[in-house]
């Protein structure tokens, strides 16, 4: 039975965070690391960089500097008592200049979304914020570039050029607190990966500035540039280990005319595929968005946030959103391909719209999980990459293994892209369960041919884990190109390349 997207008042919106009251334990003291040969931060430091920015622009004071040493998820914590907070490129390079010559570890941080602990400071690096740094600098309404500031937000960026015609191609549950550099330093990939590609294909010129303070232009706005190596994209996705991102310019599609969506129950995964396939055969050109959401996972937002699924209970739900030109064209083409999967038996129930808000409260059912699943307790998240087939192999395979001792396993994600988030929460932290889950849910991973990271990156949570994705030349490379770009390691140190480098 195919339904009209039924009104279910108030939905929470996932997307503004606030910290919860649970502080983590020292990273220091939960991973058992130790600290690097960096100087220890003295007055006179704090003089140059209060006489650079002034300050307001510096923060010291320990209850403010909390936010910015414990990540989203609230499983690493650092110790930084210096948080600076420049506003162009120029600032940032001075101070970075200033840590390279003196030794003084800094931490790049933009929105602080990230999931891997790869935005906060494990001992206490300097954190160089982007939060200031959140201006549009240029919209060509014709070519469809912009060029921005790293600190803008993403949810910004997409509402200031909407009014233009245009959008980012680029969407995550994080948007309203996310920056765009740290989208870029992380190669976000986000909900429509699946139409838009990557950010490595999206993203056409960087400004960075190196470990040294050099001030790096890459910030070519054409869309062909074969002059030699592509430089920009040490920068996308190396997690400020390579230096900080100061600006970006974006190749931005236009913003589609038409949006349809549709909510699905299924009975099992080898109908979620078969689903896929057709959808891809039927929607072709017009398909933006393939998400799954398994019963758990939806459990999740309909308990802890009361919201209301459009359907009843399945194994296995699907959202699918299509962009395109023609509305009356690809609402056609959206139930004609409704009509014959749920004639065949594959889908079994679902909900069609492309009004405004019931497309907003669809979203939000996808979106608020990763919040949601907070309030289970401890949550071990983890974002693979997986072989479409056994995408969801995992799930029942961590079920066998941990079983009861969870409060919840379950998986959800962005299944156009084979990319799965598998999640198990807890009552609480427990070392005996975080090593019973690792390393193991990375060698059964890499078993597959799968990867440890699919899009949220290495941070400081993956960096030992780097082997199962990356051959030790590949790592050799990487840490030879660390070497050159940042010879006193004061990037971001501990995060991404394994402890050797
Ligand atoms: C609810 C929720 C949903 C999410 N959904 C997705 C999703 O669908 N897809 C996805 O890919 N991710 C997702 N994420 C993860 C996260 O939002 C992304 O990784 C995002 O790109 C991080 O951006 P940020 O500005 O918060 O960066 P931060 O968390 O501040 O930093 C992330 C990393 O980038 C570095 N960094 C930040 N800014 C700079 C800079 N200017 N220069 C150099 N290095 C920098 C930091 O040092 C750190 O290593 C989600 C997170 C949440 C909380």
């Amino acid at each position: 039975m195919l339904r009209k997207l039924l009104t279910n008042g108030h939905i929470r919106c996932a997307r503004r965070f606030s910290s919860s009251k649970a502080i983590p334990e020292l990273t220091k003291d939960r991973y058992n690391v130790k600290r690097g040969e960096y100087s220890l931060l003295t007055d006179g430091h704090m003089a140059f960089f209060m006489n650079l920015l002034g300050q307001n622009r510096v923060i010291n004071d320990p209850s403010e500097c909390e936010s910015y040493n414990i990540d989203w998820i609230k499983n690493v914590r650092g110790q930084s008592r210096c948080i600076l907070k420049p506003r162009t490129t120029e600032e940032v390079s001075k101070i970075l200049e200033f840590c390279n010559e003196n030794k003084l570890a800094v931490c790049p941080q933009g929105g602080n979304t990230g999931l891997v602990g790869g935005s906060v400071p494990v001992f206490d690096e300097i954190v160089i914020s982007t939060a200031l740094m959140n201006q549009i600098e240029s919209i060509d309404e014709i070519s469809g570039v912009i060029v921005c500031q790293a600190g803008c937000i993403l949810e910004n960026i997409d509402q200031q050029i909407g009014e233009k015609g245009l959008m980012v191609p680029l969407d995550l549950g994080a948007k309203g607190s996310c920056h765009i550099g740290g989208n870029v330093s992380t190669n976000a990939g986000g909900l429509r990966l699946l139409r838009y590609g990557n950010l490595h294909g999206s993203v056409l010129g960087v400004e960075a500035v190196k470990a040294n303070g050099e001030i790096l232009d890459c910030l070519s706005t054409l869309k062909k540039d074969n002059t030699g190596y592509h430089l920009k994209h040490l920068f996308i996705g190396s997690e400020g280990s390579l230096g900080v991102v100061t600006k970006v310019a974006i190749q931005c599609p236009t913003k589609p005319k038409a949006i349809n969506m549709a909510f699905l129950g299924v009975e099992s995964f080898d109908s979620v595929l078969t689903t896929f396939r057709r959808c891809k055969n039927e929607l072709g050109e017009i398909l933006s968005s393939f998400e799954l959401i398994d019963a758990l996972s939806l459990d999740v937002v309909t308990g802890h946030y009361k919201m209301q699924s459009p359907i009843p209970q399945f194994p296995f739900y699907i959202l699918i959103e299509t962009h395109g030109s023609c509305n009356e064209h690809d609402e056609e083409k959206l139930n004609r391909f409704l009509e014959s999967a749920m004639g065949d038996g594959v889908v079994l129930d679902g909900t069609a719209t492309n009004q405004p808000s019931k497309m907003k409260q669809l979203w939000e059912l996808r979106e608020s999980i990763t919040q949601g699943l907070l309030m289970d307790g401890y949550v071990f998240k983890y974002d693979l990459s997986i072989p479409i087939k056994e995408f969801y192999a995992i799930v029942d395979v961590m079920n066998e293994k941990i079983g009861k001792d969870a409060v919840r396993i379950c998986g959800y994600g962005h299944i156009g892209d084979s990319n799965i988030h598998l999640n198990l929460s807890f009552k609480e932290y427990s070392k005996e369960m975080h090593n019973k889950i690792e390393p193991f849910v990375y060698e059964y991973t890499s078993s597959l041919k799968g990867s440890v990271s699919a899009e949220h990156g290495i941070g400081f949570r993956k960096s030992k884990y780097v082997h199962y994705s990356k051959s030790p030349a590949a790592i050799n490379l990487m840490q030879d190109i660390k070497r050159m770009m940042d010879p006193n390691k004061i990037l971001n140190p501990y995060k991404v390349l394994p402890e050797s480098s």
